[in-house]
C-alpha cells in the first residue's frame, strides 16, 4: 500500500533519512522504534508529505505523492495522522471536530457526517462527550477523539507518532485499546511508540531505526527475543 524507495532527506548537514526502503502492506501494522533523533517522526511525516524528500520515491496504492493543492488535501484525508499532542480544534465541539473534515474535504452532507461521527465516537468510547469542547475532556479522551476524527476521513492508512507519550499513565491503555481494536479490524497502521506491550500484541512487524537508517526489521517476537544488530541490542537493553 505504501512503498518508500531509496528515500533520503537532510535537515541542513544532518542526514535524517538514509536510503529508506520500506513497504507497508494493506492491513499491516508496523511499529517503528528507535532512539530519540533517529528519524522516526520524520519518516512518518514524509508519508503524508508534511515533509518533502530530496531523493527516492514514495507511492500510495502505486500513486506518487501529490505535489500540492487539491491532491494534498486528499492525501491528508487518505493518510490519517495522530500526534503526541492531540491537536483538536479548541473552539469546536467534539462532534464538530469529527464532522468538519468530511464536510469540508469529502463534501459529505452534514446529517450524514454527524451520524457517522456519532458511530465513531461510540467506537472510541466518547459518544457521551459529543457536545463538549476539547478542554473539557481528559487527555486520553481527547486522543481518542483525534483518532475518531482521522477515521472519519476513511483513511487508507493511519500514522501514529507517539500517541500516548503525552498521557498520564492511567490513560495510556484506553488509547492503546482503541488502537488494538483498529489493528484487529484490519486497518493499515504505522505506529511510532515506546509501548513495547502494544508492539508485541498488535504489530505484524517491528522496524528499528537508528541514525536515519532502518537497521533491522522483524516480527515482534523475533525482534525482541533475538535482535541482530548491536544497536538494537543496546537500545532494547535500555528500554526493556
Ligand atoms: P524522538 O524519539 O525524539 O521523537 P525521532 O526519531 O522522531 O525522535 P525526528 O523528530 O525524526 O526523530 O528527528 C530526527 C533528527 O532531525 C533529529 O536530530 C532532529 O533534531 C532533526 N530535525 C527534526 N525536524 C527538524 C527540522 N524541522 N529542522 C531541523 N532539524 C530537524
Ligand atoms: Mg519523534
Amino acid at each position: 500500500l505504501v512503498v518508500m524507495k531509496d528515500v533520503n532527506k537532510h535537515f541542513g548537514d544532518l542526514h535524517v533519512l538514509r536510503e529508506i526502503n520500506l513497504t507497508i502492506h494493506e492491513g499491516e501494522v508496523v511499529v517503528v522504534i528507535g532512539p530519540s533523533g533517529s528519524g522516526k517522526s520524520t519518516l512518518c511525516r514524509t508519508i503524508n508529505r508534511l515533509e518533502t524528500v530530496e531523493s527516492g520515491t514514495i507511492t500510495i496504492d502505486g500513486q506518487p505523492l501529490p505535489e500540492e493543492g487539491k491532491g494534498l488535501a486528499k492525501l491528508r484525508a487518505e493518510v490519517g495522522m495522530v500526534f503526541q499532542s492531540f491537536n483538536l480544534f479548541a473552539h469546536k465541539t467534539i462532534l464538530e471536530n469529527v464532522t468538519l473534515g468530511p464536510i469540508k474535504v469529502r463534501n459529505t452532507k452534514k446529517s450524514q457526517a454527524e451520524s457517522r461521527a456519532k458511530e465513531l465516537l461510540e467506537r472510541v468510547g466518547v459518544a457521551h462527550q459529543a457536545a463538549k469542547y476539547p478542554a473539557q475532556l481528559s487527555g486520553g479522551q481527547q486522543q481518542r477523539v483525534a483518532i475518531a476524527r482521522s477515521l472519519a476521513m476513511e483513511p487508507k492508512v493511519m500514522l501514529f507518532d507517539e500517541p500516548t507519550s503525552a498521557l498520564d499513565p492511567e490513560m495510556i491503555n484506553e488509547v492503546l485499546d482503541v488502537m488494538i481494536d483498529l489493528a484487529d479490524g484490519g486497518m493499515t497502521m504505522v505506529v511510532v511508540t515506546h509501548e513495547m506491550g502494544f508492539a508485541r500484541r498488535a504489530a505484524d512487524r517491528v522496524v528499528f531505526m537508528a541514525d536515519g537508517e532502518i537497521v533491522e526489521q522483524a516480527e515482534p517476537e523475533e525482534f525482541f527475543t533475538n535482535p541482530q544488530s548491536n544497536r538494537a541490542k543496546d537500545f532494547l537493553g535500555k528500554i526493556l
